[in-house]
């Protein structure tokens, strides 16, 4: 059984549809990218996930229960969860002391005490760190470090709720090459070893084809495919509203223009 089904999902702003009808299905320990051009409705999708945007049409089911209608927190608490465009962490606390907040506050007791009981949760939340790699650096101070290492810490605290699902808007936005293979390779990593499903967004096409086990790919709120990296690749519709209007010759466009 799926862990997510997605279906009959729409949303509309004013006129716009901004999704129109979609059906995806997601399974546990899959890595499934959402792609399509701007404005094609990604982030709306992402959004009535997560619950900051509430459906109009449709359902989102989540291990037996409907989404829609749940506030975001309700959301998180069923074991949805997220990471950001812009990496959010608080930078005026070290590494392991961001990663003992997401754990008390998975614990929900964010405002019980927190600052007299800073050895709190310590053990768990160096066994968080470990798991993406930022052990080493646990004592210092979230401002000092790197981009890619945010990231990481991000995705440790993300963790810290222990999701059945993750949702990743862009995560590899503003990285450099190796940084973004690193992360896609820690959070590959990390759906098979926690039996996890990732739903993430994703403009560099190098990423997607590399690390997507499927692919979804949105234009203007419609679903117009969906399958394997090579599949995706190789399909017209995909070439023609995605990949296309950069690369078309002229021999294509006077083509094109014949056909419509
Ligand atoms: P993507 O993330 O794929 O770039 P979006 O989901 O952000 O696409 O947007 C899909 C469509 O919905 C676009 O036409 C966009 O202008 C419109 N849209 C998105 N959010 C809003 C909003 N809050 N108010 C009005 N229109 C919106
Ligand atoms: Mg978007």
């Amino acid at each position: 059984m799926s862990l997510l089904r997605v279906s009959g999902l729409g949303k509309s702003f004013g006129g716009v549809k901004a999704v129109d009808g979609i059906d995806f299905e997601l399974n546990a320990g899959e890595l499934l990218a959402l792609i399509g051009p701007n404005g094609a409705g990604k982030s709306t999708t992402f959004n009535m996930v997560n619950g900051q945007l509430r459906a109009d049409v449709g359902s989102i089911r989540f291990n037996g229960t409907e989404l829609v209608g749940l506030k975001p927190r309700e959301i998180w608490r069923l074991g949805v969860g997220r990471t950001f465009q812009i990496a959010q962490t608080f930078s005026s606390l070290t590494v392991v002391e961001n990663v003992q907040m997401a754990l008390i506050s998975a614990d929900r007791k964010l405002f019980s005490m927190w600052r007299p009981a800073a050895s709190h949760k310590r053990a768990e939340a160096l066994e968080l760190l470990a798991q993406v790699g930022m052990a080493g650096q646990a004592d210092r101070p979230c401002s000092v470090l790197a981009y890619g290492d945010v990231k990481r810490v991000e995705l440790a605290i993300a963790l810290a709720n222990d999701p059945k699902l993750l949702l990743m808007d862009e995560p590899t936005a503003g990285m450099a090459p190796k940084e973004r293979n690193e992360l896609m390779a820690l959070t590959k990593e990390l759906v098979v070893q926690r039996n996890m499903a990732v739903l993430f967004t994703e403009h560099s096409m190098d990423v997607v084809f590399a690390y997507a086990d499927r692919m979804i790919v949105l234009a203007r709120g419609r679903l117009i495919a969906e399958g394997k990296p090579n599949e995706i690749r190789d399909h017209p519709k995909v070439q023609e509203v995605y990949f296309g209007s950069g690369k078309t010759f002229e021999k294509d466009k006077m083509a094109l223009k014949v056909a419509t």
